[in-house]
């Protein structure tokens, strides 16, 4: 990294819960899509932010979830019993084959950028036992078929979708990382099995937690299959309609709001119930809706999306702010100690959101998306790969620690398949544009009509913002290139082979260069990144006369172990604060801390992914702020 001076302490303040990118007016048109993402395997990352995560991801993460697969819990065990290799029952939680196979698409995508091939053969011998658990008609669920095989199909909380639909998505990262079929073949007959037996004129189903639509959609892109997308389809206009039956259903306190099965999916107004559940929901639909143009769907989705982003969402890109449901309560009930945000929820809107942005080509979206991924996800797992966050508060009293697993071990398990699947979200194609949503090193090869267009981009990012995209077209060929300019950015620079212009109009979100690009063309985009002190929405009363600190898209938080000398408890920002940034040191290094500086005190900020790394402590996201004598404030 080079050597960064910044302008300290420009402070802008403004309201925030929501995140309105102020060029970004457009909402998702009526779901006529033309826009795809380019995907993982075209893209091969080399940045100095995002190499050290790959790493981890590859080297321990890994590990950790092979390691808890295959020899601490039982739940490659169970695939053994299943598959014939070893007698017994099901042991463990009855979704807990999900885990094995979000295991297996985070092994699938990590050897793109990391390739092992220790790894490939664990992932060839696991499919194989997955393939042999596979019953002859093609249902597969390991819960089922070693402990209550005559009870499959009768309890719609049970997970038997929401597993088959993991197993799909594992089996696609499969196919598009190594070209084999031997797991997309499973899926297939698992897909053909469940649209033999469910849809119109047979079973009535509603997934008590939903995933297999989405899964099937990908089934549907990589196979051309039109009835995998009709049954992901069906299976959501199932909702709604009272044909919900078992363990939710029945319960006192959950019932079908918890699993959106209240009102009919074209009828959703406001985000309610379990938080992972909506979002994999509206990721199913968008996705739905991209492909077989339901407007209704995207109107729906536009309203929940208003009502997340602006009342329902912290700083961080985190939802969910209840224990008891995993989910939602009232708009703006905010807190920061007992936040759940569970790190599920924030991959979740990653997904979501990046749907949304294929829908609209608004870059409002994909500001949500980078602000979920720098911060709500990234803070699910530790810098080494090793321990994980399930819930992600924004305060702690010292007493919350990262684990090394869980009971329910959804969030490990999708750390461990998000991390190297983030090349998925750094451009989107049209017909003739090229979007650029996310800053980080990288190569990757887009075509546009028939010719090859190779990128290659260069940055410091999230620490600078300084963005170098050099344009490789295989001959002289005119299209948009949009660059994102995230709604957090107030000023920028553009420039193409280092004339600056005029600006580029900037729609949508994105500054849009429209030219005839030829080979060696440069790209330079200069985001302007100060420190910023972000107030909230004054009905979110947990943070009134407080100020979160942020800087480009990463937040920041305060943790004991850099303020000793101070009060923590008591520290105040006041407005004479200048904000010097420092390169860090020790296990943060090459982070970029914040210390805010006055006369009387000095306050050390990290980025709120990174905290709970060191010393054990208690940490804070929302900071009391001091603006003087409060008589002045509202005086006319
Ligand atoms: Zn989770």
């Amino acid at each position: 990294m080079t050597t960064r001076i910044f302008t300290p302490g420009l402070i802008i303040l403004f309201w925030i819960c929501t995140a309105k990118s102020e060029m970004a007016q457009n909402t998702a048109s009526d779901g006529g899509n033309v826009l795809h993402s380019v995907p993982f395997n075209q893209v091969n990352i080399d940045d100095a932010f995002w190499n050290p995560r790959l790493k981890a991801h590859a080297q321990t993460t890994l590990q950790v979830c092979i390691s808890q697969m295959r020899d601490s819990t039982k739940r490659i065990s169970n695939f053994e019993k299943a598959a014939g290799l070893k007698k017994g029952k099901h042991e463990g939680i009855y979704f807990d084959d999900s885990d094995v196979y979000k295991a297996m698409e985070g092994i699938a995508y990590s050897l793109v950028n990391n390739y092992n091939a220790e790894y490939e053969k664990l992932l060839d011998y696991w499919i194989d036992l997955v393939a042999k658990s596979q019953q002859p008609d093609g249902y597969l669920n390991t819960y089922y078929t070693l402990s209550y095989p005559d009870e499959r199909w009768t309890d719609m909380e049970k997970h038997e979708m929401y597993c088959g639909g993991h197993m799909i998505e594992a089996a696609v990262a499969h196919y598009r990382a190594t070209g084999k079929k031997t797991f997309l073949d499973v899926a297939v007959k698992f897909a053909d099995y469940v649209d033999a037996t469910f849809g119109p004129g047979k079973r009535h189903w509603v997934t008590g937690h939903e995933e297999i639509e989405l899964a099937l959609v990908k089934l549907y892109n990589v196979t051309q299959n039109r009835k995998y997308l009709n049954l992901a389809h069906w299976l959501l206009e199932e909702r709604g309609h009272g044909h919900g039956k078992g363990a939710i259903w029945e319960h006192p306190k959950l019932g079908p709001e918890y699993c959106q099965d209240d009102v009919p999916v074209s009828e959703i107004t406001d985000i309610k119930g379990h938080a992972v559940r909506a979002m994999y929901l509206f990721t199913g639909m968008a996705d739905a809706a991209s492909e077989k143009k339901i407007p209704e769907y995207v109107e729906a989705l536009n309203r929940v999306w208003e009502d997340v982003a602006e009342r329902n969402m912290y700083i961080t890109g985190g939802i969910g702010s209840s224990r008891t449901n995993e989910g939602f309560t009232e708009d703006y009930d905010l807190p920061n100690k007992t936040a759940y945000c569970e790190t599920c929820a924030s991959i979740g809107m990653v997904f979501w959101n990046n749907r949304m942005n294929m829908l609209s080509g608004d870059a409002k979206y994909a500001d949500i998306l980078e602000r979920s991924l720098y911060n709500g996800v990234l803070s699910g797992v530790s810098l080494e790969g090793d321990l994980f966050f399930y819930v992600n508060p924004l305060e702690s009293d010292g007493s919350h620690h990262r684990q090394r697993w869980f009971g329910c071990a959804c969030c490990p398990s999708n750390i461990s398949r998000f991390i190297p699947s983030v090349g998925n979200y750094i451009y989107v194609k049209g017909e003739n544009e090229i979007l650029v949503n996310l800053y980080m090193g990288n190569e990757t090869t887009v075509e546009i009509g028939r010719t090859e267009i190779k990128l290659t981009q260069k940055t410091d990012y999230p620490w600078d913002g300084k963005i170098n995209l050099e344009v490789n077209p295989s001959e002289a060929t005119t299209f948009s290139l949009k660059m994102r300019i995230p709604g957090w950015c107030r000023s920028f620079k553009i420039s193409v082979n280092g004339e600056i212009g005029t600006t580029p109009e900037v729609k949508n979100g994105y500054a849009v260069i429209e030219r005839k690009w030829a080979s060696g063309d440069v790209v330079e985009l200069t985001l302007d990144m100060p420190v910023e002190l972000v107030a909230a929405h004054p009905r979110v009363t947990e943070n009134t006369g407080k100020r979160a600190v942020r800087r480009g898209p990463v937040v920041y938080c305060m943790e004991a172990t850099d303020n000793k000398n101070i009060g923590f408890d008591e520290a105040i920002l006041d407005q004479s604060m200048v904000f010097l940034p420092e390169e860090a040191k020790g296990k943060l290094k090459g982070m970029t801390l914040l210390n805010a500086v006055s006369e009387q005190n000095k306050f050390t900020f990290v980025p709120y992914f990174s905290w709970a790394n060191r010393e054990p402590g208690k940490m804070k996201t929302w900071i009391d702020y001091e603006r003087g004598n409060p008589l002045y404030i509202n005086k006319p």
